[in-house]
């Protein structure tokens, strides 16, 4: 098997997590550790059984391996899942437990906030390994809550997008937000003030009736978001949105949004741009996130972040003009660049060289 197969298969390691006393149960996948250590979000979810589980860390964790090597990171990727327990447990006690499984990997996994887990959960963890980002920020260096960061590269994405496939600028269109939660609203924000016109579907109703009166957002529901007169939807709820049968339906025209996997199967990539629908790859778009994770893991100065994830919007016209002329799918065309920078650059650092 050549190296990008390689990269392909099964991730390097898989621990699972299980700690009867804290109520902990879940695992931790580090896909790959070639460009540096796996790095990938915490997720907290009321998943249904072990085996679903599982197979959500996976797939993310994998993703984060293509993330971070197309973001130019000196990360591999990885990710941890835990099951929200059934019964009240003591969050203090799960996120330690937590803590102390990730220091026996010796920081060959980095993790941070994903859905579900916040800055004070990233502060317990600490108590018990260094290898936790997203912390409190310290003044003028990069850390906390990673989400704004990830809104603005949407957003930086989002522009280019709507330039090079509708001819346009933000300001006019109609964009639709499927989640308002830590980086659907900080993406609402930022499309309000470039004079975009919002739609949004969120399911806790207080939320969504706060973007309403803050940027005169038109509530729907997530399914009617899908059929709604709309240039651009931003997925920011969780991944595997747009299925089968919302590819038929939806009458955007360009996707550009911060949830992970957001294609429910890789075949959809071919429907969507079979139908001229522009699909801006999740893992590119929202890389902003672990930019500011590395960012204060290594130390680097903020000005730094700033200019990472800036360069998202220039990365997306990058894989979008490779995807032209080559007549990948844009997914592919991602997945192409990502596979060849972790073959040349094989742990050095190029964002900030
Ligand atoms: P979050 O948990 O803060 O927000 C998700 C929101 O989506 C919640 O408000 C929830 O009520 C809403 N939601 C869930 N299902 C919905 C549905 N069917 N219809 C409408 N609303 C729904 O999560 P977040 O941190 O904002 O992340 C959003 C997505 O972006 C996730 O998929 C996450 O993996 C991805 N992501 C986040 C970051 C980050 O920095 N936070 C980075 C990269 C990717």
């Amino acid at each position: 098997m050549n190296f990008a197969g390689e990269l392909m298969a099964l991730p390097e390691e898989v621990v699972p997590l299980n700690d009867p006393e804290s109520g902990l149960t879940g695992i931790i996948v580090l896909h790959s550790t070639r460009l540096g250590p796996a790095a990938g979000g915490c997720r907290l979810w009321n998943y249904s059984s072990a085996t679903k589980a599982a197979e959500d860390a996976m797939r993310l964790a994998r993703g984060m391996t293509f993330k971070n090597a197309l973001a130019g990171l000196p990360l591999g990727g990885g990710k941890a899942v835990i099951r929200q327990p059934d019964r009240p447990f003591d969050r203090d006690a799960l996120f330690r437990a937590f803590g102390r499984a990730i220091e026996t990997l010796d920081g060959r996994y980095l993790t941070a906030e994903d859905v579900g887990t916040t800055v004070g959960d990233m502060e317990i963890i600490a108590h018990q390994t260094r290898h936790v980002a997203g912390r409190k920020p310290k003044p003028g260096l990069p850390g906390g809550d990673p989400s704004p960061w990830t809104a603005r590269g949407v957003f930086e994405a989002m522009q280019v997008a709507v330039e090079l496939h509708l001819g346009a600028s933000l300001a006019g269109l109609t964009v639709g937000v499927q989640g308002l939660g830590n980086v659907g609203f900080a993406l609402c924000e930022l499309l309000h003030e470039a004079g975009a016109k919002l739609m949004v579907a969120e399911l806790n109703s207080a939320v969504a009736a706060r973007a309403a009166v803050r940027f005169g957002a038109h509530v729907l529901t997530s399914e009617a978001l899908i059929d709604a007169r709309i240039d651009v939807l931003a997925p920011c709820a969780l991944g595997g949105t747009i299925d089968f049968v919302a590819v038929g339906r939806l009458r955007a025209r360009v996707i550009c949004g911060a949830a992970n996997n957001q294609l429910f199967h890789d075949d959809i990539g071919r429907v969507l741009a079979d139908r001229g629908i522009l699909y801006a790859p999740d893992y590119l778009v929202n890389a902003g996130g672990i930019i500011n994770v590395a960012g204060e893991h290594f130390g680097w100065a903020q000005t730094t972040v700033s200019d990472g994830v800036a360069a998202i919007g220039p990365r997306l016209r990058e894989v979008l003009g490779r995807a032209n002329d080559s007549g990948l799918l844009p997914l592919q065309a991602a997945e192409a660049v990502a596979l060849s920078r972790i073959e040349a650059v094989r742990g050095r650092h190029v964002l900030a060289a």
